[in-house]
């Protein structure tokens, strides 16, 4: 027998293992999963290569789980180790690793280490987080020299022993002897959440325990002459060996793609809307699939859904900073053995690979939805209202991304018909430029509540886009930037005279002292203090009395309502901001001056009042109850 320690000086250094080693202690089942495939898919290369000839038909790997013992034991059936590679790997090179991994610990605070993790080939000796007692028992796929197996075995502090084996098969079994406060992972359904989350897509097969299912029996009739079926127990095989992210797109048909996205997401009922196959080797390694989910009102409750592999290994589904932000609405899988494990979440934001492939999704992105676009612009169409949140969400937060998308970024208006940014300039120049020729686009977030809004605007042979989705008001914010010359206005903000300023202003059919004495009314009749009260000269058909509520002031109301992107919370609750304008050409105005009885004045300015209110979705509780009285009674 061979006893050593290994090479650290006196100190112990498995607690600090421990403890700090990865906030997750599950993990250590990821690490010790993952070296039994990579010794399986090495001999599978060797045997590819003709250097190896025995049997590999049955790789998969056995985790068992013996609750009496407190043990639980990953076994597989790959090259093995000899005693001197025991030695070479798991004494010196993963050791060292660990002991260079104790020095920096003692050296850097804590959140420099949780940064710099990933850098210590830790894996193997993540064990030791959750066990009092580790072994490790191989013996290697060569026939050549020496070949005996090997029994190693550490219980924590530095000292390790090493003994020949009789184990027969060739392969490693590493048993963990569970420690107390460790003890929930010999729960088998925890044991199995845990091998499910990371495992589930390993390349070899992985088998955990057996379960039962029915199986019918060749031949063999029942009772009723249906087909016999027997109970069987079967190898409960955890993973899918063949994702297939892994195969090639011409090898796949749609319903390929949407089985895996039910694979992928079992509680998720609405189908993909489409996916985006990414197969790439060069400058990087990149295979995955993104899927355009059918968007909910709630982004955020479909943030964070697209799951990061390396080399099949589950690693996060916590992709912010290595995806672009809106891309995290996508589902999906990313799988690149250049993302690396290991390593914390701030450290991967900054890996150049990272950002390559970053960049490179993005470009993915936008050629897939170029190509849909050019492809079939009807289909597009109909899709657009479930895509667009994605692209005014790329638009707003990723500069380069509106390079590509405003070749086919649509605006659709209130009769729904959908225009490229071009074709809409093109639509709207002639009849919508103001006097110091800007641009106005006009728009509605609401087609009911602001129908008579639109209405009036669109009697003037004006267009209004529709503008009702979530991300709107940080949207226009960043077209306004982008468009030259171009300004946005919601139909409500004004008078339909000044929304799109032009020369011809109106004469007032008012003089200064009539205005004064129509102001006085109403402010007799109505509270006034909410609004700010103007006169305005419209054309005789415009309504009377007119409230309309400033664009910048709304808009920054409704972006500090939608948080985020725009930095406008600090702003906190914003002020309403009405204006009251009266119509001075209007004749209703005109026989409201005229008028001397003192209950018709009042009659006049509350009902006009009312209205006005009603346009804007404004009138409510007891005021609307007492208005419909009112005009009832008139009725009568
Ligand atoms: P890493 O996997 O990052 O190299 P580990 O500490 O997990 O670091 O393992 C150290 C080395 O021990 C591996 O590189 C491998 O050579 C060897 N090893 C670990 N587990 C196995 C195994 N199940 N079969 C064969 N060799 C193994």
């Amino acid at each position: 027998m061979q006893q050593g320690k290994i090479n650290v000086q006196t100190e112990n250094i498995f607690p600090i293992i421990k403890k700090f080693l990865y906030s997750e202690h599950e993990i250590f089942l990821r690490e010790l999963i993952s070296n039994a495939v990579d010794a399986t898919q090495k001999l599978k290369t060797l045997a590819a290569l003709g250097k190896f000839s025995g049997d590999i038909s049955d790789l998969t790997i056995l985790v068992t789980l013996d609750k009496e013992k407190k043990t639980i034991s990953i076994k597989d059936k790959g090259i093995g180790m000899t005693s001197a590679e025991v030695d070479k790997y798991i004494n010196q090179i993963a050791f060292s690793s660990a002991e260079e991994f104790v020095k920096k610990f003692k050296t850097k605070s804590e959140s420099e280490m949780n940064a710099i993790i990933g850098h210590f080939g830790l894996g193997f000796y993540s064990s030791f987080m959750v066990s009092d007692q580790v072994e490790l028992i191989t013996k290697t796929y060569q026939k050549r020299g020496e070949t005996g197996a090997v029994r190693w075995e550490c219980d924590g502090s530095p000292n390790y022993s090493m003994d020949e084996s009789d184990k027969a098969d060739r392969g490693t079994e590493v048993i963990l002897h569970i420690s107390e406060d460790s003890k929930d992972y010999l729960e088998e359904h925890t044991l199995l959440g845990i091998l499910k989350k990371y495992c589930k897509f390993l390349p070899v097969p992985i088998q955990f325990g057996t379960e039962k299912s029915w199986e019918t029996v060749e031949g063999e009739k029942d009772a009723d002459g249906n087909d016999k079926s027997v109970e069987v127990e079967k190898p409960r095989i955890i993973n899918n060996t063949d994702p297939i992210w892994k195969k090639k797109p011409v090898d796949l048909k749609d319903e390929d793609y949407k089985s895996f996205y039910r694979e992928l997401y079992p509680y998720t009922f609405d189908e993909p809307l489409f996916w985006i196959h990414l197969n790439v080797d060069y400058p990087f390694n990149l295979t995955g699939i993104l899927y355009f989910p059918k968007v909910k009102r709630n982004l955020e409750v479909q943030k964070d859904k697209i799951q990061l592999y390396c080399n099949q290994v589950f690693v996060t589904d916590s992709v912010e900073g290595i995806v672009p932000d809106f891309l995290t609405l996508l589902h999906g899988v990313i799988d690149s053995p250049d993302i690396p494990l290991n390593v914390s979440r701030s450290y991967l934001q900054s890996d150049p690979n990272v950002k390559k492939i970053s960049n490179h999704i993005t470009k993915k992105v936008a050629d897939k939805l170029e190509g849909l676009f050019k492809d079939s612009r009807p289909d597009f169409e109909a899709k657009w209202d479930d895509i667009k949140v994605f692209i005014e969400y790329g638009i707003i937060s990723q500069p380069e991304f509106y390079d590509r998308a405003k070749k086919f970024c649509l605006l659709k208006n209130v009769d729904a018909k959908y225009f490229t940014m071009e074709e809409y300039a093109a639509h709207v120049s002639p009849a919508q430029k103001d006097k110091d020729d800007q641009l106005i686009y006009l728009y509605a977030t609401n087609q009911h509540e602001q129908y008579s809004f639109i209405e009036s605007v669109k009697d003037r042979g004006y267009d209004v886009l529709m503008m009702d989705g979530i991300l709107e008001a940080h949207f226009i914010n960043t077209l306004e930037q982008k468009l030259e010359k171009t300004r946005f206005t919601r139909v409500d903000a004004d008078t339909v005279e000044k929304l799109i300023k032009k020369e011809d202003v109106l004469p007032s059919k008012l003089s200064e002292d009539q205005q004064k004495l129509v102001k006085e009314m109403f402010e007799k009749q109505i509270d006034t203090k909410k609004f700010n009260l103007t006169f305005e000269s419209l054309s005789e058909k415009e309504l009377p009395l007119l409230i309309t509520q400033n664009e910048f002031m709304r808009r920054m109301k409704d972006m500090s309502a939608l948080g985020g992107g725009g930095g406008y919370s600090f702003m906190g609750e914003m002020p309403e901001n009405y204006n009251m304008v009266i119509n001075s050409n209007s004749p209703l105005i005109g026989k409201l001056l005229a008028e001397t009885d003192g209950d018709n004045q009042t009659a006049i300015v509350k009902n006009l009042f009312d209205l006005a209110l009603l346009a804007q979705n404004m009138l409510k509780g007891k005021d609307l109850a007492d208005f419909i009285r009112r005009s009832t009674e008139k009725l009568g």
